[in-house]
């Protein structure tokens, strides 16, 4: 509108207007592109490199994030941990180069000390693959969508305390695995009699009484699965119905993993 004003002669000053708004629009535009700067300048330029990992665990019953860990390690080695933990060794070290050429160094080294996680270096996660369907021009197609479960994160020294563990059993099993058969083996006829006789052929439960052993089973208090061992002072007396209800308690499908 201005602008016919000043090409018909109409407005008086014109030039003033105009270019006041344009002195205000630049002042603006140079305002928001500052603040935008300094923010960049100021925000942290430091990401702490995380090893990240998903494990397919479509179709599996209560997958544990521990057994995955194992089973990638004793299928590929330590080589990619080892890698990674040298990677952040290194990124650490130019980090701290740049924190010694910066002119914000104090800021930059506060940042830095931020950004570390080395407690959580090393992410797993648990994932399932779901076919679902959309419907396009009456045709249904099929895709796929991955969600996450469960995930965790480790550090480094956990990774090696359990490849160590898994080395000094050959790699024949995971820790789980392993832990359970040595367990199983452990529980002889004497160790049995033994729990029986202690608990007075009595379900710990419900007490009923089974002089003649029917139905008395021995019972692993802490399950072996949850890192139970076979001791008297984990074990009890329980009845098949007792020990039945106790087993679908802990193992309910619906679960998901601790
Ligand atoms: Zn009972």
């Amino acid at each position: 509108m201005i602008i016919t004003d000043y090409r018909s002669g109409v407005s008086d000053s014109p030039y003033s207007t105009q270019s006041l708004l344009i002195v205000v629009a630049l002042v603006i535009i140079c305002l928001v592109a500052g603040i935008f700067i300094v923010k960049k300048i100021l925000s942290s330029p430091f990401r702490y490199p995380y090893f990240e990992m998903a494990f397919d665990v479509s179709g599996k019953r209560n997958p544990d994030i521990e057994d995955y860990i194992d089973k990638y390690l004793i299928e590929n080695g330590f080589d990619a941990i080892e890698r990674h933990h040298n990677r952040i060794i290194i990124w650490k070290k130019s980090c701290e180069q740049l924190i010694q050429t910066s002119k914000l160094k104090k800021r930059r080294a506060n940042q830095f000390a931020m950004c570390i996680d080395d407690d959580n270096a090393f992410c797993f996660s648990l994932c399932r693959n779901q076919t679902r369907y959309r419907q396009s021009n009456y045709i249904k197609e099929a895709y796929s969508v991955s969600t996450t479960v469960y995930e965790d994160s480790f550090d480094y020294n956990w990774l090696l305390s359990r490849y160590r563990q898994l080395q000094e059993i050959n790699f024949e099993a995971t820790l789980s695995d392993y832990h359970k058969k040595e367990q199983r083996k452990l529980m002889t006829k004497q160790l049995r009699d033994q729990i029986a006789a202690r608990d007075n052929y009595t379900c710990r439960i419900c007490g009923k009484h089974m002089p003649d052993g029917v139905g008395l089973q021995i019972d692993h208090i802490i399950p072996v699965s949850k890192g139970g061992k076979t001791v008297p002072s984990n074990l009890q007396v329980l009845c098949s119905k007792c020990n039945g209800a106790k087993k679908a308690r802990i193992f309910r499908p619906s679960a998901s993993p601790q």
